[in-house]
């Protein structure tokens, strides 16, 4: 079996949107292997979009070029695929990895038909989250390529769909690519800056951030004239400052041999460990004391929720926690949930 393209620290994906024509495609592709930071190029060759009359990619015509610049570039290739279609021709075109579109992992029935098709070929495949905030079909994504048999997976974060104005184009929601990485933690998540963002001044400040989190890459869109780009024109780089914004990046790592710094890690987390267990031995002496009000208030008839009490509890928390330096919202946050389930142990017993 040949070694995974992806399973490499800071990884790195780049190239246009779309391919335009062989010329850009192969100019983009040569600047970035001069360049020499990328790892694999991408290039969009059937374009999803959201509304009718935009361009939508030239399609099967393109896999020409990428072969082209894949041979004189030394870069291996990725493109997007939405249907079974797509993937006999791109692997008819030796094209190296798949992605999964964001608006084809909302679709289960298309999940399955490219799971099905991509059976037995020991292909890369990236899973893009889906555009909507519901992590159980990102999952459920990686589960159906997992049943067909495909190993060698990657996760692609590139936002969601808000209604909100967050000056994002999709905004990240770092909580949910987190949770997918605790859930699937041999399975690079990479980062995309670009569909994140929808603009050019705000890809460093997301990769950094990415970096922070122990991301193991990014899919970055690079234009070699982005002024001209028939899609996401806005947020396209040129191969230059791609090579710019990486040399801006703090690089970091999640382990350190140096042992001094070892030490002092495992000493400030036995004691935190030390804190967790003393709280949630409180929380459950608190629980009892609930459970002997629940009692007590049903041997005299009243009730549960008593509210006169409760916004007298939450107001001097509050204030206490301002003294402490406590976020509000995170304690108001903790007090709700500690009182829900004080409210459930007063009915238990
Ligand atoms: C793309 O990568 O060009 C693309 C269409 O991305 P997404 O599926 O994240 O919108
Ligand atoms: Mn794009």
């Amino acid at each position: 079996m040949t070694a995974s393209l992806i399973q490499k620290k800071n990884l790195i994906i780049a190239g246009p949107c779309s391919a335009e024509d062989e010329e850009q495609l192969i100019q983009t592709a040569m600047q970035l292997a001069r360049e020499g930071k990328t790892d694999i190029l991408r290039a969009g060759i059937w374009k999803p979009r959201t509304s009718p009359g935009f361009f939508e990619g030239v399609g099967t015509r393109a896999l020409s070029w990428l072969l082209r610049a894949k041979n004189e570039s030394g870069l291996p290739t990725a493109v997007e695929v939405a249907t079974p279609r797509h993937v006999e021709d791109a692997l008819q075109f030796d094209v190296d990895i798949l992605w999964i579109g964001a608006r084809t992992t909302v679709n289960p029935f298309s999940v399955q038909q490219l799971a099905d098709a991509l059976r037995g070929t020991g292909k890369t495949i990236l899973i893009k989250n889906p555009v909507n905030t519901d992590i159980k079909l990102w999952i459920g994504a990686v589960e159906r390529f997992q049943k067909s048999g495909i190993t060698d997976l990657g996760l692609i974060h590139r936002g969601f769909t808000s209604y909100s104005d967050s000056g994002y184009r999709n905004p990240p929601m770092w909580q949910i690519p987190i949770e997918m990485k605790h859930l699937y933690p041999a399975i690079p998540m990479i980062v995309d800056p670009s569909h994140i963002c929808g603009n050019r001044e705000n890809l460093h400040s997301v990769v950094q951030k990415s970096i922070d989190l122990d991301y193991d890459g990014m899919m970055i869109e690079v234009h070699c004239s982005p002024h001209l780009a028939l899609t996401d024109k806005e947020q396209q780089l040129m191969p230059r400052e791609l090579t710019a914004l990486l040399d801006d990046i703090v690089w970091k790592c999640a382990v350190s041999d140096d042992t001094d710094f070892v030490l002092q890690l495992d000493y400030l987390r036995e004691q935190i460990n030390q804190v967790d267990q003393e709280l949630l031995e409180l929380i459950a002496n608190r629980m009892q004391l609930s459970q002997h009000i629940g009692k007590l208030k049903r041997a005299t008839q009243t009730t549960v929720l008593q509210s006169g009490r409760w916004n007298e509890v939450l107001q001097k928390h509050l204030s206490r926690a301002k003294k402490l330096d406590l976020g509000e919202q995170f304690i108001r946050q903790y007090l709700e949930a500690l009182h829900m389930e004080s409210i459930r142990q007063q009915n238990l017993l």
